[in-house]
Formats: structure tokens, C-alpha cells, sequence
């Protein structure tokens, strides 16, 4: 799948070093067939790559951060990007609000009809109802009825009425003399494009003037969702497109390919049967789901937040001298405290989180710390070696501490310069050979 074939292409860049024209070449090759294995159609796969090779290049490659999860980042939002960037609401303006649902048969409308009305009951508190306008099949309309009487919302049917204009025109007169504030007209679909099913559609949106129009598309038809989708915008001008049956082999490709296809925002993602199964459509979530890493995206933003590149080469030469002293220990406490809530930032890195999640860990725990710290004198800190028993004492009775407290803290702080040192003066190679 995706994911795995992505993150094996990372493993490529998951080395020392940047990002240069030769570890990302493999990369992206791999990005593009796979895309393109998801249903991401092929002009849509190589525009894509070359921009994230133009972005990948250019970057800056922080030092806390692997060029591979730079490399996850920076095609994490340009899969957003391809999408839409940010969220797109529906339009509810207008009295009622009418939304017109269109699309081919099966492809969830009649479904979707019911869990947006839920939606929009449940969490804007709009009045809504449901119109049935699929005049072909009784059984469509018992359907409505059905899904109407789960999520609470009254359906309007005109039994023995074939014209769904008239009807979708009657259900607004309904509408308005009930002080229902949105409609929302559910329509018959044929199993292809075919130029009556169109024209009805069409038809009816000319008479009711929606506010919003929505194109309902099933995820798993792949390519053909694409011309679908294509099809019904040349004739309908739809407002925003809705994926339907993400809960299936799923394949966000789709969402990829239609969005830089049609240009119009995918809005919602319908994923199960279930009247609660729905969800607006966040092009980030989404590039997550495509990508499987979440985690690690936030992980190198709020590191890209907050870690001054400089600093830290200067802190390194630092550590390379064995100069580092109580100064810079200092900093990086505050570096880690501007970082947010370390339970937080640790369990964004993958194989972290579930362990972290159970232990206690605060800022707090560097209050002792810093008061010891401060204790000092600016000779002592900068030269740590000079701390006496006497100066000890002083630092205790200062920090409110214990001169036990002090010396672990000493103790402490000389381990991880070692330590410090040793991993500073690491060769690439030798640290892939510890971590095995
Ligand atoms: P319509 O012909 O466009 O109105 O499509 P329907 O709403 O009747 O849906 C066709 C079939 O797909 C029905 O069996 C639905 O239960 C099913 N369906 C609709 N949406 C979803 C979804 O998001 N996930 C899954 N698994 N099935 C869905
Ligand atoms: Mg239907």
C-alpha cells in the first residue's frame, strides 16, 4: 500500500546528511508510482513530484530534524496543497438554504442525504429536510424515509409526482411555511452519464437556485471518479464534491486526482453506513491518511518552531571541545521548555508515543535544575570544574536544595557532557550500527 511503499522510499533518506539531487531522485520516482498506484492520475503524479523536488531542495534541512522526515513534511503539504490547502464550508445562506445532491446511481447520495442532515441538526442546529427527489424507484423514497426517521428529520415525498422540479419547488413552499431554515434535495441517479439524467438534475438546480450543489462520488471507482466527477462539472458547475465509501480498500487517491482535475473542494468524506459516518473534509487529515505519518509532520513544525539553526552548530562545536558548561545547559532546558509539554513533543515521535503516554513528565522537573543553576556564579557556570565542596555549600543553602542534590546535579551534568561528546564526535556510520 501507499504508506508502506512511502516510508521504505524514506528509509533512502533517512541517513545524516541533506537532501541533494540523488537521494531525493529515488524518493520521488517511488512517490510517483505510487500515487499513481492509488488512483492519482499520471499528469496530476508528475506535476506533483516536481514540486516537491523544487521545495525538497531548497530547503533548509534543520539540524534537529532527519532529511527524511523533512522530506515527509514537505510532501505532506504539498499533498494538502493539491487538495485545497484548507477546509471549504457549504454555503447555508438563502431561506431556506437549499443544498441539491447529485451523482451517479449507488454512489452513496441518498446515504450521504441522511448523514448531512444529521450533521447539520446535530452539530449547527439547523432545521432541516430531506426531499425525496429520486421519482424512479419507490423504494428510493422508502429509503429516504427511512434514514429521515433514524437521524429525526421529516422527509417530504410527493407520492405518484414524477416531475422533480415541481417537487424540490414544493418541498421549499413546505419548507418556508415551517420555518425550516435548510433543505436538502436528494435526486436520482442513472448508472452512467447519460444526457436525461443530466438535464433533470440540471433542471432542477435552474428552479430551486441551491445554495450549494453537491457532487456525491464513490472512492473506489477510481480513475472513473475522476471523469465522473469531470462530467457532472461541465454540466452542473457543482459547488464541492463528496468522497463516499473511504471505509472500503480505501483509496484517497481519488481526492487527489479530482480536486487538480475539476478544481472544485472536496467537502465532505462519507466512510461507513452509519448516520454518524461523516466527516468534513480537512486536506491535511487527509495528506496524513495518504501518508500515515501524521506524528512526525507535527513533530519537525513545532521543531521548525523553535530551533534556531545557528544555536545549535554553535552548541555542537561546543560539545566538540567539551566546552559545554552550565550556560548552555541553561538554554537547552529553556529550548526544551519553548518546545511546549515534553509528554506532548515526545509522543509525536513514532514508537515513543505509546510508552511516553504512561510515564509523568513536567516542567516541573526542571525547577530543581534551574534553581541550582542560577545559584552559581557566573565562574562557575561557564567553568564548572572550580565547584569545591565550599562552593558547593554555598549553592545548596542558595538553591534551597541539598548539597546531595547539588552533587547529583554535578554528577549529572559531567555524564551527559560525556555523552554529549561522544555523540557529537559520532561518524554517520557508527550510529546506524548501534541503532541495530
Ligand atoms: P444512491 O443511489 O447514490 O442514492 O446511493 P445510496 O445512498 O443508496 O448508497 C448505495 C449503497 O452504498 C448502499 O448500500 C449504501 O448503504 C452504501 N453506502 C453509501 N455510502 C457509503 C459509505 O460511505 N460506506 C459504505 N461502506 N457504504 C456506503
Ligand atoms: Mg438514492
Amino acid at each position: 500500500n501507499l504508506t508502506d511503499r512511502l516510508e521504505r522510499s524514506f528509509k533512502i533518506l533517512k541517513g545524516e546528511g541533506r537532501i541533494t539531487e540523488i537521494n531525493v531522485a529515488e524518493t520521488l520516482k517511488e512517490i510517483r508510482r505510487a500515487l499513481i498506484d492509488a488512483d492519482v492520475n499520471y499528469k496530476v503524479a508528475k506535476t506533483f513530484t516536481d514540486e516537491v523536488k523544487q521545495k525538497a531542495l531548497g530547503a533548509n534541512v534543520l539540524t534537529a530534524v532527519k532529511p527524511g522526515q523533512m522530506m515527509t513534511k514537505i510532501v505532506r503539504d504539498e499533498l494538502a496543497l493539491l487538495m485545497g490547502g484548507t477546509a471549504s464550508d457549504i454555503n447555508l445562506d438563502g431561506r431556506p438554504a437549499v443544498i441539491l445532491i447529485a451523482g451517479l446511481q449507488g454512489s452513496g447520495k441518498t446515504t450521504f442525504s441522511g448523514k448531512l442532515a444529521n450533521l447539520l441538526k446535530s452539530k449547527r442546529s439547523r432545521s432541516v429536510l430531506l426531499v425525496a427527489g429520486d421519482v424512479y424507484r419507490p423504494a428510493a423514497i422508502e429509503q429516504l424515509k427511512i434514514l429521515g426517521q433514524q437521524v429525526g428529520v421529516e422527509v417530504y415525498t410527493e407520492e405518484g409526482n414524477k416531475n422533480p422540479v415541481e417537487i424540490a419547488e414544493n418541498a421549499i413552499k413546505y419548507a418556508r411555511g415551517k420555518n425550516i431554515n435548510t433543505v436538502i434535495v436528494d435526486t436520482a441517479g442513472r448508472l452512467a452519464v447519460d444526457e436525461a439524467m443530466m438535464e433533470e438534475i440540471a433542471a432542477v438546480k435552474r428552479a430551486v437556485k441551491p445554495s450549494e450543489t453537491l457532487f456525491v462520488v464513490d472512492a473506489m471507482t477510481g480513475q472513473d471518479a475522476v471523469n465522473t466527477a469531470r462530467e457532472f462539472n461541465e454540466r452542473l458547475d457543482y459547488d464541492g464534491v463528496v468522497l463516499t465509501k473511504l471505509d472500503g480498500d480505501t483509496r484517497g487517491g481519488a481526492a487527489i486526482s479530482i480536486r487538480s482535475v475539476v478544481n472544485k473542494p472536496l467537502k465532505f468524506i462519507s466512510s461507513g453506513e452509519k448516520m454518524d459516518a461523516l466527516q468534513v473534509f480537512h486536506p491535511e487529515r487527509m495528506a496524513d491518511r495518504i501518508l500515515g505519518m501524521g506524528d512526525i509532520v507535527s513533530f519537525v513544525e513545532r521543531a521548525q518552531e523553535q530551533y534556531d539553526e545557528e544555536d545549535a552548530r554553535r552548541l555542537k562545536k561546543k560539545i566538540v571541545k567539551n566546552q559545554f558548561d552550565f550556560n548552555d545547559f541553561l538554554d537547552q532546558i529553556a529550548q526544551i521548555k519553548k518546545m511546549g509539554n515534553m509528554k506532548d513533543l515526545m509522543g509525536m515521535i513514532p514508537g515513543v508515543g505509546k510508552a511516553i503516554r504512561d510515564i509523568e513528565i513536567s516542567d516541573d522537573m526542571f525547577k530543581q535544575t534551574e534553581a541550582i543553576i542560577h545559584s552559581m556564579t557566573p565562574a562557575e557556570r561557564s567553568n564548572p570544574e572550580i565547584i569545591n565542596p565550599s562552593r558547593k555549600e554555598r549553592i545548596a543553602k542558595g538553591s534551597g536544595t541539598t548539597l546531595a542534590e547539588v552533587n547529583k546535579l554535578l554528577k549529572q551534568f559531567d555524564q551527559t557532557r560525556k555523552v554529549m561528546k561522544s555523540v557529537a564526535t559520532m561518524k554517520p556510520g557508527m550510529a546506524k550500527g548501534r541503532r541495530k
